[in-house]
């Protein structure tokens, strides 16, 4: 599977091998095939998302769970859904190949029955008698009625290979579907919003239009968890995904991020424009009433706090997400459940 990627040579896995280790031990994590994979990865360095994620980690000095790396290995290196999408691409190619086989062979067989047709068609001359008018005809018939037949069966068969064919496809899109989205709120994943994102941006850069992103992340999100359990953490992901989509249009993207983070991407809104769809998402949520339905309790305010960055033409997408999250992280930084802009950065 990853025999395409990991060509590297001995000495540079052997340099990749010394960077893994050293960042295990640092983060204090298992000696195990998973952990060596992320780090290894990391260490080759040809993984942008992954080292984005990391490196903002890191700065932020942040000790890297072993959840993290589970989370890193799922999305960056064995992602099974995209493997299911690349299984199911190479059979399509294995159906495809039988029916051009099978064209091909029975191409053939019409040929020789043309073939034979033409040669009883020659035998044909004045002097015949009737019993070999008779013979030949028979011949033609017979080759004739083998045409028929072939090309009936012909048929038959690339009716069902097209069932077969559209069935296939159906499939082979739903996979690779799945592949790009996250599949506990539905949004797209970060695979997903990288395809999104290169999309988004040529267009903007061939129009020259405005885009702004902005990243939300739920404000001590981990206590929601810990006091109320994991399903209900996952439930309150769910809404703000759902929250998150009801307040953006079309053109605009919504993906999850991270754990408990979350992006829109708004192509034609300029700061100010996202600086107020922020706020507005996060009082809707703010004024939202939580309750535990196990158990009837209510489980308090959820809020997030949101970082905006306007993308600067020409700039790389980690450029644009690193001030975004500046942003974000000033307003953790500054009391949390607030919208910062980059703006309010530099005048910080
Ligand atoms: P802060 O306000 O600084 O953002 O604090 P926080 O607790 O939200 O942030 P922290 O990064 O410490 O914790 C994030 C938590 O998000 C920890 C993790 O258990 C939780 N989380 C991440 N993904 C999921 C998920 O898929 N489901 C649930 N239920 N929790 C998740
Ligand atoms: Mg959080
Ligand atoms: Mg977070």
């Amino acid at each position: 599977m990853f025999d395409h990627i990991y060509q590297d040579s001995v000495e540079e896995s052997g340099t990749h091998l010394r960077l893994a280790l050293k960042q295990i031990a640092r983060h204090q994590l298992p000696y195990n095939p998973i952990c060596y994979a992320v780090w290894y990865e990391y260490a080759t360095g040809r993984n942008e998302a992954l080292n984005l994620d990391i490196k903002t980690l890191e700065e932020r000095n942040t000790q890297i769970g072993y959840d993290t790396i589970l989370k890193f290995f799922r999305s960056y290196i064995a992602d099974e859904q995209s493997q299911l999408a690349e299984i199911k691409t190479t059979e399509f190619k294995t159906i495809l190949g039988e029916i051009t086989r099978h064209l091909g062979s029975s191409g053939r067989q019409i040929d020789k029955n043309g073939a034979n047709v033409e040669s009883f068609s020659g035998r044909l001359v004045n002097e015949n008698t009737a019993e070999e008018v008779r013979k030949i005809s028979k011949g033609i018939l017979s080759e004739t009625k083998s045409i028929i037949h072939q090309s009936n069966s012909l048929k038959q068969e690339m009716d069902d290979t097209i069932t077969e064919i559209d069935a296939l496809k159906k499939e082979l899109e739903g996979v690779k579907r799945a592949a790009k989205t996250d599949m506990l709120t539905g949004l797209l994943n970060r695979r997903g919003l990288d395809e999104a994102m290169a999309r988004t941006l040529d267009y903007v850069n061939k129009n020259q239009i405005p885009l702004t992103i902005i990243i939300a992340d739920i404000d001590h999100f981990k206590q929601v968890n810990d006091t109320h359990g994991h399903l209900i953490g996952d439930n309150v992901l769910r809404m703000l995904a759902k929250l998150l989509k009801e307040h953006i249009e079309a053109k605009d993207i919504a993906a999850r991020f991270g754990g408990e983070e979350f992006i829109l991407i708004l192509p034609e809104t300029a700061l100010k424009e996202a600086f107020v769809l922020a706020e507005k998402i996060r009082l809707s949520l703010k004024g939202r009433r939580w309750i535990n339905k196990n158990t009837g309790q209510p489980i308090g305010a959820i809020t997030i706090s949101l970082g905006v960055a306007e993308y600067q033409a020409g700039e790389s997408l980690p450029d644009l997400i690193e001030r975004a999250d500046n942003a974000l992280y000033q307003a953790k930084d500054t009391g949390r459940n607030k919208t910062v802009t980059e703006l309010d950065i530099e005048t910080a």
